[in-house]
C-alpha cells in the first residue's frame, strides 16, 4: 500500500495551505436495474459517500426507476441519449460529435432529457454527461439555451464556466483500461488521483473526479473503488461533495 503515500502526502500541502481538496464520485452507463447496479448502491450506501449515476435515456428503464426510488441521496445525471457512436471509423467514438445537424443532436438530448424526467421526475439533475466523454465543441455554448446547466466529461476542465451558465466538473481517475476492459491497477489509478489532486490544487481547482463503469468492472475494480473510500472517506483534508453541490451555478442566470 506503499502507493497511497502520494495521496497521503498531497492532501498533507492541502491541509498546510489551508485549503481542504474536495472530490467527486460519478459512475456511468446506468440503464437498467442489474446485480451490478444493486452492488454499486450497496457500496454507495456502505461508504456513505455521494453518486452520481449517468443513466443512458434511450435505454433506461422503469425497473431501474424502481430500483433507484428505493435509493435516495444518488444524484442523477443524462449520459447523452442513446450512447450510439456516430463517428466513422477509425475516429474516436462519438454520440454528441460534428457528424450530424446540431440541431438533430440537440433535438435528441431534448427527447433524452423528457424521458428521464418522465422515469425519474425532478431527481434528474440538468447536468450533460457526454457519452465517451466527447461533445463538438460547437455544441457546448448551446448547451445553456436548451436548458443544461451543468456538463462533465474526462480530464481536466479548460474553465469552471466553458460558456455563461454552465458549470463544468469532469471526472479524473477512470479505473478501467478501456484497451482491455480491466482494473487499470492499484498504481494506475492511485497515481491519477495524486496527479488530478495536485493539478487542481496548483492550478485548475477543479473537484476531483473518481469515474466507475458498474457494468464493466472487475473484482480489482471493485475492490479498489472500496478501499478508496474506505480509505479516504475519513481523512480530514479532504471532503467528498455531492454533484448537485458541484454543478449548483455559481454565477447569474442570463
Ligand atoms: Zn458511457
Amino acid at each position: 500500500m506503499t502507493g497511497w503515500r502520494a495521496v497521503d502526502d498531497e492532501i498533507a500541502r492541502w491541509g498546510e495551505a489551508g485549503r481542504k481538496a474536495t472530490l467527486w464520485w460519478r459512475d456511468d452507463d446506468a440503464m437498467d436495474a442489474t446485480p451490478a447496479l444493486d452492488r454499486l448502491l450497496d457500496l454507495h450506501c456502505a461508504a456513505k459517500v455521494p453518486l452520481a449515476l449517468a443513466i443512458v435515456p434511450a435505454t433506461a428503464t422503469p425497473a431501474l426507476a424502481e430500483r433507484l426510488a428505493h435509493t435516495p441521496g444518488v444524484d442523477l445525471l443524462q449520459h447523452g441519449y442513446a450512447h450510439t457512436n456516430h463517428a466513422p471509423a477509425p475516429d474516436k467514438k462519438m454520440e454528441l460529435g460534428p457528424h450530424r445537424p446540431a440541431m438533430f443532436v440537440l433535438g435528441e438530448l431534448g427527447t433524452g432529457r423528457m424521458a428521464l424526467e418522465r422515469l425519474f421526475g425532478d431527481r434528474v439533475l440538468p447536468v450533460l454527461v457526454p457519452p465517451w466523454n466527447r461533445i463538438a465543441p460547437a455544441l457546448v455554448p448551446t448547451l445553456p439555451e436548451v436548458g443544461y446547466r451543468g456538463l462533465s466529461t474526462f480530464g481536466s476542465r479548460r474553465r469552471a464556466c466553458p460558456v455563461s451558465g454552465l458549470v463544468q466538473v469532469n471526472a479524473h481517475v477512470d479505473l478501467i483500461d478501456w484497451q482491455s476492459r480491466r482494473f487499470v491497477g492499484e498504481e494506475a489509478a492511485i497515481a491519477a488521483l495524486a496527479q488530478a489532486l495536485v493539478a487542481s490544487r496548483t492550478g485548475t481547482d477543479e473537484p476531483v473526479g473518481v469515474l466507475s463503469h458498474h457494468l464493466a468492472m472487475d473484482e480489482g475494480a471493485w475492490d479498489f473503488l472500496n478501499s478508496l473510500w474506505e480509505r479516504i472517506s475519513s481523512m480530514p483534508g479532504l471532503k467528498i461533495a455531492p454533484a448537485h453541490d458541484l454543478f449548483a451555478s455559481r454565477e447569474p442566470r442570463v
